[in-house]
């Protein structure tokens, strides 16, 4: 049995957000898709370690912001990276309160959202699936949705290890221009093939020659935090 074979899944990727009383908080999903038409459903898997997870649970309500391929780096990294119980991870952010559900919708890099009152959730071990009746949704823009496999491949991100599709994987190493570096943080893996657009850093640009001041796209991390892949 080849694991592997699970990445050929396709999905795309959002911003599940829900709350707790006065509480708010928001979180990456990739694994968000549509059940059926009349009554419009979703579906999404959360796990039970995240605090959005507590939040839905609480609140039986959630919202999913449908992320467009123009998000940058940092903004997955803020909201997939990091935990609501260490930071606000609104603080910076462009939202709404739903019209129903009075839930926050991310508008930063949306091109739609849904807002969604839970049916029913089924406990999936690690995670719970949450399915939710759309009673909101709305489109935002033109721009095309970010698929995983765009954020993986074309944006060299990695899933976090309570993400239901995280794949313990093995070091790749050395390329062309240079060796790849890994964020101990996040996962992140630094290929100078690619280099980091986001941040103005050019493909081709070795690590060792990144400015000192550089950071990790997604979590934020100084380059001490890297170490050599392979
Ligand atoms: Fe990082």
């Amino acid at each position: 049995m080849n694991i592997k074979a699970v990445q050929k899944i396709c999905y795309g990727m959002y911003v599940i957000s829900s709350k707790k009383d006065d509480k708010i908080n928001g979180q990456i999903a990739n694994t968000l898709f549509q059940i059926t038409s009349d009554p419009p459903t979703v579906a999404v898997s959360i796990n039970k370690q995240n605090l959005t997870h507590e939040y839905i649970t609480t609140s039986k309500t959630f919202t999913a912001s449908i992320i467009s391929k123009e998000a940058p780096m940092n903004f997955i990294g803020n909201w997939g990276f990091k935990s609501g119980r260490d930071i606000d991870k609104f603080k910076d952010a462009n939202f709404r309160a739903g019209k129903v559900t009075g839930v926050p919708i991310v508008l930063d890099y949306a091109t739609g959202y849904l807002e969604c009152e839970v049916l029913s959730s089924t406990d999936v071990g690690t995670h719970t699936i949450f399915i939710g009746k759309v009673v909101d949704c709305e489109v935002l823009s033109d721009a095309e949705p970010m698929t995983y496999s765009y954020y993986r491949q074309i944006k060299g991100g990695k899933s976090p290890k309570t993400a239901p599709t995280y794949v313990k994987e093995e070091s790749t190493a050395v390329g062309a221009t240079g060796d790849k570096y890994k964020c101990t943080v996040c996962g992140y893996i630094y290929d100078p093939q690619n280099g980091d657009p986001d941040s103005g850093i050019k493909a081709g640009t070795k690590f060792e020659d990144l400015p000192d001041t550089w950071v990790c796209p997604v979590c934020g991390a100084p380059k001490s935090e890297f170490e050599k892949e392979g």
